[in-house]
């Protein structure tokens, strides 16, 4: 099998089960996005999932990222609307510069710290004439409130979404969330939607809510996930080879 049909066959695959978790939780497909997560997969592969009918792209590592989002760019073919890139990794703050030159979203803002330095970031390349638009945040939420992976524990959330909707160069849209490990899915999904709900009633443009990956897109959509980020049952375990 090509590459093109390998990939097809699991897009395919992927949006059958989005639309069997829509049907069984009865909402509407098309209120389910799909960012395609494509760490660690060549750029050749998001051109082909673009063709296939996908426009928006997850990565986790910045300086990954940035060569590749060059690489699609260039071989986007003419007329066809360009790539949008979402940051999904954590992210340090000496990072941000290089993140909003290419990012149209970052879904992992988990401090004050971080969202004041994209904030300048993308205040400095408006300002330069390389970006035309704020920058789309979403917070990330920690499930079990443990700093060593990431997100903002429950009870820094509605402060940071205080900070980040007050910053000129940010658009608070809403929450990301990731079920932590060995976590019953169930659980840690129904805290994140009480958790989106709380944003939403201070914030009410704050309406997206990522969550859901490979492994519990049918559980986070049940919870009322509007993105699923889903990288393995798209791309498969490709890893990125060196030229
Ligand atoms: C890698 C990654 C995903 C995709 O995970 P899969 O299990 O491969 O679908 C989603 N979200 C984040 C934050 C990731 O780092």
């Amino acid at each position: 099998m090509s590459r093109r049909d390998d990939l097809a066959a699991r897009l395919g695959a992927v949006r059958e089960r989005i639309a069997a978790a829509c049907a069984a939780a009865g909402r509407d497909p098309a209120g389910v996005d799909l960012l395609a997560v494509t760490k660690t997969v060549p750029a050749a592969d998001v051109l082909t999932l673009m063709d296939l009918g996908l426009t928006a792209f997850g990565e986790n590592r910045v300086q990954e990222a940035g060569a590749k989002v060059a690489e699609v760019a260039a071989g986007t073919p003419a007329g066809r609307p360009a790539a949008r890139w979402h940051l999904v990794g954590g992210l340090q703050r000496n990072k941000a510069r290089a993140a909003v030159e290419w990012a149209d979203r970052v879904e992992s803002v988990d401090s004050v710290r971080l969202a004041d330095a994209l904030d300048a970031a993308v205040r400095r390349a408006v300002d330069a004439g390389r970006r035309a638009r704020p920058l789309s945040v979403l917070l990330q939420f920690s499930v079990d409130g443990d700093p060593k992976r990431g997100g903002v524990p429950p009870d820094g959330l509605l402060p940071l979404a205080e900070h980040v909707a007050s910053c000129a160069g940010l658009r608070l849209d809403g929450l990301m969330a990731v079920a932590p490990l060995g976590a019953d899915p169930d659980t840690a999904f129904a805290s994140v939607a009480a958790a989106a709900e709380r944003v939403r009633t201070a914030f009410p443009q704050a309406t997206t809510l990522s969550a859901g990956m490979s492994g519990d897109l049918e559980t986070a959509i049940r919870h009322g996930s509007n993105v699923v980020r889903v990288g393995t049952a798209l791309v498969g375990e490709r890893r990125l080879t060196s030229p």
